[in-house]
């Protein structure tokens, strides 16, 4: 992955305050390098003026022109098709960016280790383990492959399936081993994991390594639109996966759009069940309890798919199935998100 920015024909948008960061620092390096061949300061100043006047031109002319980019965070392989394979489609088809953030590789699943090592789950061993971070990563490519994106939307940052909620109430920001792979730092057998690519060396499975590497990416991609997994969701990794972008988001000033999807809704979700690509996603009361619990009814964000776009949907979550492992449930419930539409919640707009 030699980059993790937006392509150059696609432009760069800035909100007001990234932008006077960027203008700060371009500033600061330009000072830097005129002292170096000694011009005198009022050169310099002129210099930084016009400098600082192309700047405003170019952030003027990328408003003007302004196209969306979008950064969806998927906690582990499938969670990104799963919520938002018709919101990919859609931005792609219009022409807009779409990066695919996945957070963990999915490598701590033994019935999944098993059945792509083919062994019995008690034999599984820290290697079979990588090899299915590999399996899913590829799945990950296929899949957003299908909806139209390129083998470079995706980012992989190589975090510990299954830790990301104990990395999150890491306070005291200790380095976690992975209990299955062994793995203290992030890694990618695929490409290499987001950190390497940038820094030339792993991140250790730690609290400010995770935001770290998040705020860089938002700071990076300044997307206009961002999605991840709902702080309601029954799963540990997709609350965390929440708290970590909500926190990066608010350390860089985000300005753009936040918004949730649910993949793993309490008591139960989705209805109705099934692949029912006609009928729109339903609230349903379960044992008395209305699910999806604490989120409200109807969502505020409900984007509607067409025929081709649910098959196409559906497609793409296949492209995730593990097939050697045999779990038609699981399968059946990915399947089960093939809808009419996707539905989408803002926290950060309301005050649940
Ligand atoms: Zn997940």
């Amino acid at each position: 992955m030699p980059t993790v920015g937006w392509d150059r024909s696609g432009g760069t948008i800035l909100g007001d305050d990234a932008a006077g960061r960027r203008g700060a620092a371009s500033a600061r390096e330009a000072s830097q390098s005129m002292s170096h061949i000694r011009l005198r300061v009022c050169l310099k100043s002129a210099l930084l003026l016009v400098m600082a006047t192309g700047l405003s031109a170019a952030f003027a002319q990328s408003r003007s022109t302004r196209a969306g980019s979008i950064v969806v965070f998927a906690p582990h392989p499938d969670d990104e098709v799963i919520g938002c394979a018709g919101i990919i489609m859609q931005a792609l088809a219009r022409g807009e960016r779409v990066k695919v953030v996945a957070i963990t590789s999915g490598d701590g699943f033994p019935a999944a280790a098993a059945g792509v090592a083919h062994k019995p789950v008690d034999q599984v061993r820290p290697d079979d383990f990588l090899e299915l971070s590999r399996f899913r990563q590829v799945q990950s490519r296929t899949a957003l492959g299908i909806l139209g994106g390129k083998t470079e939307d995706l980012i992989v940052l190589g975090y510990p399936d299954g830790d990301l909620g104990n990395l999150y109430d890491s306070t005291d920001d200790k380095v976690i081993r992975q209990q299955f792979t062994k793995k203290n730092e992030t890694y990618a057998l695929i490409q290499k994991d987001y950190h390497t690519s940038l820094h030339g060396r792993p991140a250790a499975y730690q609290r400010s390594s995770v935001l770290g590497d998040l705020v860089e990416l938002l700071t990076t991609l300044q997307p206009t639109e961002i999605y991840v997994t709902d702080e309601t969701d029954g799963h540990i990794d997709h609350r965390a996966a929440f708290w970590f972008v909500r926190d990066a988001a608010k350390q860089v000033g985000y300005k753009g759009a936040f918004y949730t999807y649910l993949v793993h809704g309490l008591p139960a979700w989705p209805f109705p069940a099934g692949v029912t690509p006609s009928l729109p996603f339903e609230s349903r009361t379960v044992d008395g309890e209305v699910a999806p619990r604490g989120l409200p009814w109807p969502p505020p964000r409900r984007v509607p798919l067409t025929p081709e776009q649910s098959q196409r949907k559906l497609k793409s979550i296949q492209a995730h199935n593990i097939p050697v492992v045999g779990m038609p449930e699981h399968q059946s419930e990915m399947e089960s998100f093939v809808k009419s539409e996707e539905v989408f919640w803002t926290p950060l707009a309301s005050s649940r």
